[in-house]
């Protein structure tokens, strides 16, 4: 018999009708002779809502009680879920990430799974229950609750796929899979039927909010094939996430994605002289800052000072504030300028990988839209331009054409499209 994991996210959870519907498609593999375990997510904005409460309180909650009010948020999906199955004669169990045994770092707010203790579920699922199991939580060594960061329900599914020897970990939601580009900006982007690990990686990490980058990351581990799919479209079999494509690479992009949810920040005329990037990004790293793009402009004036640029999430600005004057103090910089009118705009395919051009066909397509790129960064299978916001879907659009990545004979599906 074998055992399948299948995710249901906030919008597949989002109301009593929904989660009927989610029990339809548990059922379905169910009755297909699987054993089945399910991850859900909070219904709806139920996260975002819990911040907000915290928010009227306080500016400055404490992280444990964040993870102590956020696990709250899937028990109501995973119990509501159960019962569900139940009323429809399926023996279903729920549990917490403590009871299902997903042992994390002593990390609060963002903490990554370090084991899962097999027992409970194991025994579970040999008395025939359907196990449901709260996402984005688990427990430390000292018994506390941790939650996994934002959308971190995908990495529990993909955690619990890999220690249960799952044959694939289904990750439903109201997408019908990974597209090209987002499909409400681009009404005739593709939906991919498969792609890899890596090119899934890269675009997770540039702001396509399709799944959460370190499930990801967990599935490529392990080998774990991972399917993007539809909670209202079950016949739909959407994105298959797999190691290797089997042919040959034809078109070197397979995706594009914006993010606007980055800050740019410069800071002016450090002194040119070795240890300087150092201290800056040292004093970030111990504010527990991630940074994301980075030029160092050459030094070409009198002064023999450059300036260094880079981003930061903008949600991590009072990190960076509370570093400012540090900054200022030890590395003396004349000045530190802000920019949040901007969005990244990346291209990401395996097929890039020693085909030339592509970087300049890029940088040629924004020219020829009139748009300018602010930064640029590279990876082995990715380019990222920084631009100004308001040209988001013109860049998006221009580029999708450049590189083939809408069809227009897909144009149909347009009304089945998310909204
Ligand atoms: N409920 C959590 C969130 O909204 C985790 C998840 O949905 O994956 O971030
Ligand atoms: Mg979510």
């Amino acid at each position: 018999m074998s055992l399948i994991v299948q995710k249901f996210g906030g919008t597949s959870v989002a109301d009593c009708e929904k989660i009927k519907n989610v029990a339809n498609a548990v059922i379905k593999e169910k009755d297909n002779g699987n054993d089945v375990i399910v991850v859900v997510s909070a219904m709806g904005h139920t996260t975002d809502n819990l911040i907000k409460l915290a928010d009227e309180i306080t500016s400055n909650p404490p992280a444990r009680e964040m993870d102590m009010l956020l696990s709250t948020g899937e028990q109501i999906s995973m119990s509501l879920l159960a019962m569900a199955l139940n009323e429809r004669g399926y023996k279903a169990v729920s549990l917490t990430g403590l009871q299902a045994g997903i042992m994390t770092e002593n990390v609060h707010l963002s903490a990554r799974i370090t084991n899962i203790i097999p027992d409970k579920i194991n025994s579970l699922i040999k008395d025939g229950n359907i196990v449901i199991v709260a996402g984005f939580q688990g427990i430390c060594e000292d018994n506390e609750i941790t939650t996994l960061g934002r959308g971190g329900s995908d990495t529990s599914a993909v955690a619990l796929a890999c220690a249960f020897k799952a044959e694939r970990c289904d990750i439903y939601s109201d997408v019908e899979g990974v597209y090209t580009a987002d499909p409400r900006v681009i009404k005739t982007a593709e939906r991919l039927e498969t792609i890899s690990y890596d090119e899934m990686l890269e675009l997770a990490r540039v702001g396509a909010n399709v799944l959460h980058p370190r499930s990801v990351e967990t599935a490529k581990l392990y080998n774990m094939p991972m399917r993007v799919r539809s909670s209202f479209k079950l016949d739909n079999l959407g994105t298959l996430i797999i190691g290797v494509e089997d042919m040959e690479l034809i078109k070197p992009v397979t995706g594009l994605a914006c993010d606007s949810s980055q800050i740019r920040i410069v800071i002016c005329d450090i002194q040119d002289r070795p240890g300087n990037a150092a201290k800056l990004f040292n004093l970030l790293a111990e504010e527990d800052l991630s940074v994301d793009m980075i030029i160092q402009s050459y030094a070409r004036n009198n002064n023999n000072t450059n300036d260094i640029a880079f981003t930061i999430s903008k949600s991590d600005i009072d990190k960076f504030n509370a570093v400012k004057d540090k900054i200022n103090t030890i590395i003396s910089a004349s000045k530190i300028l802000y920019d949040d009118d901007i969005v990244k705009v990346s291209i990401v395919g395996a097929g890039m990988i020693d085909r030339p051009g592509i970087a300049a066909k890029m940088f040629d397509t924004l020219a020829k839209a009139n748009i300018n790129i602010k930064m640029i960064s590279t990876s082995e299978i990715k380019i990222s331009c920084l631009i100004e916001k308001q040209y988001s879907e013109l860049a998006a659009k221009v580029l999708c054409d450049a590189f083939e990545l809408d069809r227009a004979e897909i144009a149909d599906v347009k009304g089945d499209l998310p909204s």
